[in-house]
């Protein structure tokens, strides 16, 4: 049976047992309804480090809109087989109540441009749920290192920034974007999809695909980008488009002009469910790597 930690003050006597061992801790926060995208996080953890932490927490504050945090897919009991398979130490499951106790008022915000664009702009309040919620979890669970996946590219960017300003001692990994073998990108609200909305959101990927094409055959101008990837999003019926963009993957700002290691950027609504996913214009098929990526086991 895998150890399952509800209170935060166990989970904190716990870690301060595998510290006193003199182990290190390998962390992976998730809002649980596991799938491969996690798992490759939970493997590269499990592959660096001594002792693999999980939390599963539906962040409440972190949601925009009540209907989203309402419909989140919650399976405890799946995950937690998901885990043990995986070989985590010790899953992490608060509820909101241990976190956000009564009276609870101290929220971490990441003031600066990574917050405002993209996600930013269409999920107001979203990173600070993210940075707050994120930096109780590093205070609690006091990782060597922590992983992220790079399908939340501005995520990744804003704890980057939150872990250096505030002088965090963790290791910030962040890994690939795991996809299904059509090439869409694994997410727990996929679930939400009815079959003829995940055939439409897979437009979502064939327009980063056509991105990285356009790429790969010299086109340098966004604007070219960004309009032919909504033609795609359009064409398949996606009628809500949050954003398409070009960023640069380290600031998130808009080049005029596209390069290899800039990254293209979607975030679109199949029906009531919002899907995010990104890809790197690089050159190289990167499907085929992502899909070696997803078989590859780590002892
Ligand atoms: P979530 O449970 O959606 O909050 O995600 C937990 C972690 O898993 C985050 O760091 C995500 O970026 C990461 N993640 C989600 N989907 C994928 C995916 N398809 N590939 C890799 N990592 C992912």
């Amino acid at each position: 049976m895998i150890e399952v930690i509800e209170k935060t003050e166990d989970m904190r006597n716990r870690v301060g047992l595998i510290k006193a061992r003199g182990q290190t801790i390998g962390f992976v926060p998730t809002m649980g309804a596991l799938h491969d995208g996690h798992l490759s996080l939970i493997r590269r953890a499990r592959a660096e480090n001594d002792s693999v932490i999980l939390s599963i927490f539906v962040n409440p504050i972190q949601f925009d809109r009540n209907d989203d945090f309402l419909n989140y897919p919650r399976q405890l009991e799946r995950d937690l087989d998901l885990a043990s398979g995986e070989d985590v130490d010790v899953v992490f499951a608060p509820g909101a109540a241990d976190m956000y106790p009564e009276g609870y008022s101290t929220y971490v915000e990441v003031a600066c441009s990574l917050t405002r664009g993209l996600c930013g702009a269409s999920r107001p309040g979203h990173f600070g749920g993210v940075a707050t919620v994120v930096t109780k979890l590093f205070n609690i669970v006091r990782p060597d290192r922590a992983y992220f996946g790079q399908k939340d590219l501005q995520q990744v960017a804003v704890i980057k920034k939150l872990v250096k300003d505030l002088e965090m001692d963790v290791d910030v990994v962040a890994l690939p974007t795991v996809r299904d073998a059509d090439g869409l990108a694994t997410s727990s609200r996929n679930q939400r999809l009815t079959n003829k909305e995940r055939q439409t959101a897979l437009s979502i990927y064939k327009a980063l695909e056509r991105a990285r094409e356009l790429s790969i055959s010299g086109e340098k101008s966004t604007k070219v980008f960004v309009k032919e990837m909504r033609d795609i999003l359009k064409k398949a019926g996606i009628i809500r488009i949050d954003y398409v963009s070009v960023v640069d993957p380290e600031t998130l700002e808009e080049p005029d002009q596209a390069y290899p290691e800039a990254v293209a950027a979607v975030a679109a609504w199949v029906g009531s469910t919002r899907l995010i996913d990104n890809t790197a214009l690089g050159v190289g098929p990167e499907p085929k790597l992502f899909l070696q990526y997803k078989t590859q086991t780590v002892s």
